[in-house]
């Protein structure tokens, strides 16, 4: 095996020794470590030759505290780096992992095999980040996870399992065009992220934008999302990689016909089940399970959620996830003494989850002041009348040109002044430009990662009410489990019933999440990470590790 090159950056001779003698100690690998003494040197060696990993000690003579791994990581943001912390320091080595740092070592609590795997891990990931799986997706999902599991001194063996996918499949699929001779091929995904809990469960999505690392982060906050929910699945997620808007309906439906066929391997009822996401809907879903069904020579409803009710759908799937951020906002604003009726809200976004929020906002007397799509943003100080606005969007397909309302950007949309803003749009929009400027109290997330990490920061610091993804969107795959357990019991409930469990699930979360913020002083975030991180480590003790 080749040698594994070590900068060590380590002001203190005896530490620096220490390191040494325990890298000596390490069975198979050999370790070349090269010392030096300040943040200068550490620099001038990196730009003399390469180095595998970087040892950082982050109280040296010329760089102390958190500034120091930051400015190294700046440098090379694709070079592997453990931080050393004294023993009274934890909280920095914990805040450079949420940073990017692959690790923390606390001085004098180090031992060989230690110190060799974290080295060895932070060069694997470095090498995973930066090949298949480099996304900021896929890195937001990881550092929430990494600074959950740090916070909640989650095992070792189980966060090195659970930052990765357990399966992932890439494919090319090829599809006609309408024009015969026309033949596209595109890349699609599927990624299971933990099978322990059951069988794994996630959306589909359409999106030009879809790749590995995307598929992955989606895969990952359904696990989190199913497990703080106590739905008996693991997370996955799915895509092909391109714009459904583009395509006519027969070639939407060859694509997935074609799709499904080369994922049906991962999908079943007991394995794996299928759902909607952004750029699928309900006849994407019937199509799947056509195909699905087609090959089983009989008809397999529960393969897939989110079908029309004719095929075996849940009444009040298609509405979950937009009353299910209604619900967690109603208990937010109880929480934080706000009366929704005195209330206004900016929703961004205008698909299923959006206008669906939108309506039910509406309904619940808040006063929804804008609204967006692709096309443009819409503000009305007086209220949207939501009914008019889908009404416009069913007729003319985008809000451009509606006339409810003065159109705005997308930028200035999410910072007019409200109570509530639920962003239900895209990923990566509330960052670290928009986040002070932001003019809400409540911030719901309809949309799955709409928050980057130093916007997260700024949101806490703020004050701001931030209601996760995992939690806000959950009534989704809440409503997904209930059709699942419909088709496979060959029974349906009424409408009713249907949201009066989803409320109980929704609440209980909530509430297990709230209590978790305010005991442990965490934001709602990490607080529902760890509710959801902690059922799964949970079972994989259970399980016990074959063979
Ligand atoms: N795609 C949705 C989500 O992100 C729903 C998944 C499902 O119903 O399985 O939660």
């Amino acid at each position: 095996m080749k040698p594994i090159t070590v900068l060590l950056v380590e002001d203190d001779a005896e530490q620096a020794r220490q390191f040494h003698n325990l890298f000596q100690k390490v069975r198979g690998v050999h370790f070349d470590v090269r010392t030096v003494a300040t943040f200068a040197d550490g620099l001038g060696q990196l730009k003399q030759a390469s180095v595998d990993a970087v040892l950082l000690d982050v109280r040296l003579p010329d760089s102390d505290g958190e500034t120091t791994f930051e400015r190294l990581h700046r440098h090379d943001p694709e070079l592997p780096i453990v931080v050393i912390v004294e023993p009274g320091d934890t909280m920095l080595g914990i805040r450079a992992v949420e940073d990017g740092a692959h690790g923390y070592l606390v001085k004098g609590r180090i031992n060989t095999s230690q110190l060799s795997r974290a080295v060895r891990f932070a060069m694997k990931n470095a090498r995973l980040q930066n090949a298949e799986w480099d996304s900021p997706m896929f890195h937001l999902a990881q550092q929430q996870f990494m600074k959950a599991a740090q916070l909640m001194g989650l095992d070792e063996n189980i966060r090195e399992r659970l930052l990765w996918p357990q399966r992932t499949l890439v494919v090319t699929l090829p599809f006609r065009r309408d024009e015969y001779n026309e033949v596209e091929t595109v890349f699609g995904y599927r990624v299971q992220h933990v099978l322990t809990m059951g069988p794994t469960k996630g959306g589909i999505r359409y999106h030009e934008d879809v790749d590995l690392g995307e598929t992955s982060a989606l895969a990952m906050w359904m696990t989190w999302k199913c497990s703080l929910m106590n739905l008996p699945f693991g997370g996955a997620k799915g895509g092909v990689a391109i714009d459904p808007t583009s395509l006519t309906r027969a070639e939407l439906q060859r694509l997935t016909r074609r799709y499904t066929m080369e994922i049906i391997d991962m999908i079943g009822p007991d394995r794996d089940i299928p759902a909607p996401d952004m750029g699928t809907n309900e006849q994407v879903m019937a199509w799947i399970m056509d195909t699905y069904s087609q090959q089983m020579g009989h008809a397999v409803p529960e393969v897939v959620t989110g079908k029309p009710v004719v095929l075996g759908g849940s009444l009040g799937r298609k509405e979950a996830t937009g009353r299910g951020v209604v619900y967690v906002i109603q208990h937010a604003c109880e929480h934080l003494k706000i009366d929704p009726r005195k209330s206004t809200a900016v929703v961004q976004g205008f698909g299923n989850v959006a206008s669906n929020a939108a309506k039910f906002l509406d309904e619940m007397g808040v006063k929804v002041l804008g609204i967006s799509d692709v096309s443009t943003g819409i503000r009305n100080e007086k209220g949207i009348d939501i009914a008019a606005a889908q009404a416009w969007v069913d007729q003319h397909k985008t809000l451009a040109g509606f006339p409810g309302g003065e159109p705005i950007s997308n930028s200035e949309l999410l910072q007019l002044p409200c109570d509530i803003l639920v962003p239900a749009a895209l990923q990566n929009q509330i960052t670290q430009e928009n986040a002070g400027k932001l003019q809400c109290k409540i911030i719901a997330e309809g949309a799955n990662g709409p928050t980057t990490l130093e916007a997260d920061e700024i949101l806490n610091d703020r004050g701001i009410f931030v209601i996760p993804d995992i939690l806000a969107n959950a009534g989704g795959v809440t409503v997904s489990y209930f059709e699942w357990v419909q088709d496979t019991q060959n029974f349906s409930w009424t409408l009713d019933e249907i949201n009066s469990r989803l409320l109980k699930i929704m609440t209980d979360s909530f509430m297990r999440t709230l209590k978790r913020s305010v005991e442990q002083k965490l934001d709602m975030r990490t607080a529902a990470l760890i509710e959801g991180i902690q059922r799964v480590t949970e079972a994989k003790l259970l399980r016990g590790l074959f063979p």
